[in-house]
C-alpha cells in the first residue's frame, strides 16, 4: 500500500495477504465477533438476506439480522445460520446493543418514519464504528442533524448517486474524490465510494483505489453483500480503515474469480457471498 509520500494508495494483493491472518486454532465463534445487520422491508427482504449472507460468509462468529416480521420465514429458510430480531414496523425493538461487535445498517431499509426512527435509535444506542449504506444514507441526506451522531470511524458506502445526495451534485469523478477526502476528515469517518473502481477516503486523509471487480458485478444486490462483508470484518476486530481495504478488495476479487475464467456476463450477489470463504482462503 505504501507509496512515496502520496496520499493516494493503490491496493495490491500483497497488502491483503498481510492483513488477513489464519484463524487461530484456539478460537471459537466468540473470537470472531457478533454482527448485527439492520435491513429489509417486506418488499426488499432480499437486500437484508444478501447482506446477512455476505456477513456470515466473510467470517463473523455470529450474525443476527434485524428484519421485518414478515421476512422471518425467508431468513430461516434461506439462511439457518443467521439469527433474527424482528421488527413490527412500528417501534424500534428492544435489544442489548452492547453485545454486538459491529452493526451494518441500511440495505432495503426504506425511508419512512419507522426507518428514520430505527436509524436514529441505532445512532443513539451504539457508539462503535458501524457500516452505513443505502437507505440509511438516503435518510442521512434528508436529515442532516443525524450527522453529528455517527460514531467516529464509521464506514459510509455510497454509490455515486447516494454520494451526490449526501454531498451535492458533482460534475466529475475527480471532484467526488476531493469531496470524499474533505468530508471523511470533517466527520471522522471512512467514505467508501463505490463504482467500477471503488475509492476509500479515510479520516486521516489517505485515499485507496481498489483494483478488483468487473462489470458482471453491476447488478442489484451487489452493494448489499459488501455492507455485510464490512460489518463482518469490523466484528472480527479489523480497524475500520483495514476493514474497508480488505472488504472492497475481497468483494471484487470474489466477483473476478466467479466471472473472469468463463467470461460470465453477470454474477449473482448471493453466489458472490458463497464464494467469499474460497477467496479469503486464497488470500490468507
Ligand atoms: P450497489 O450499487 O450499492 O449495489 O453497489 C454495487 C457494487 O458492485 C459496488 O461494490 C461496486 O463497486 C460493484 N460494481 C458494480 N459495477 C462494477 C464494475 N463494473 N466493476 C467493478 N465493480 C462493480
Ligand atoms: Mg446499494
Amino acid at each position: 500500500i505504501q507509496s512515496l509520500n502520496s496520499p493516494y494508495q493503490f491496493i495490491e494483493e500483497k497488502d491483503i495477504r498481510q492483513l488477513l491472518r489464519p484463524r487461530p486454532r484456539f478460537s471459537n465463534k466468540g473470537t470472531f465477533g457478533h454482527a448485527l445487520i439492520i435491513a429489509g422491508q417486506p418488499e426488499t427482504m432480499g437486500a437484508a438476506l444478501l447482506s446477512a449472507s455476505g456477513c456470515a460468509h466473510a467470517g463473523a462468529g455470529l450474525t443476527t439480522a434485524c428484519i421485518p416480521q414478515s421476512g422471518l420465514v425467508a431468513l430461516n429458510t434461506s439462511q439457518p445460520e443467521v439469527m433474527a430480531i424482528m421488527r413490527d414496523g412500528k417501534k424500534t425493538p428492544e435489544m442489548a446493543w452492547d453485545k454486538f461487535s459491529a452493526i451494518g445498517i441500511g440495505p432495503g431499509l426504506g425511508k419512512d418514519k419507522q426507518a428514520l426512527q430505527l436509524l436514529g435509535n441505532t445512532l443513539k444506542n451504539y457508539q462503535k464504528p458501524m457500516v452505513i449504506d443505502a437507505d440509511a444514507l438516503n435518510l442521512l441526506s434528508a436529515n442532516p442533524k443525524l450527522w453529528k451522531k455517527i460514531p467516529a470511524g464509521s464506514i459510509l458506502t455510497p454509490h455515486m448517486k447516494e454520494f451526490d445526495r449526501l454531498f451535492g451534485g458533482h460534475i466529475s469523478w475527480w471532484s467526488r474524490i476531493q469531496t470524499a477526502i474533505v468530508r471523511a476528515a470533517e466527520y471522522n469517518i471512512n467514505i467508501l465510494l463505490k463504482n467500477n473502481y471503488t475509492i476509500i477516503a479515510t479520516p486521516g486523509g489517505r485515499v485507496y483505489f481498489n483494483p478488483t471487480g468487473n462489470p458482471a458485478m453491476a447488478t442489484g444486490g451487489m452493494g448489499d453483500v459488501l455492507t455485510g462483508i464490512l460489518a463482518s470484518l469490523l466484528a472480527q476486530q479489523h480497524p475500520p480503515e483495514q476493514a474497508c481495504i480488505i472488504g472492497a478488495y475481497i468483494h471484487g476479487k470474489a466477483g473476478d474469480e466467479l466471472a473472469l475464467p468463463s467470461r460470465m456476463t453477470v454474477v449473482m450477489p448471493g453466489k458472490l457471498a458463497q464464494q467469499l470463504p474460497v477467496t479469503i482462503a486464497r488470500l490468507t
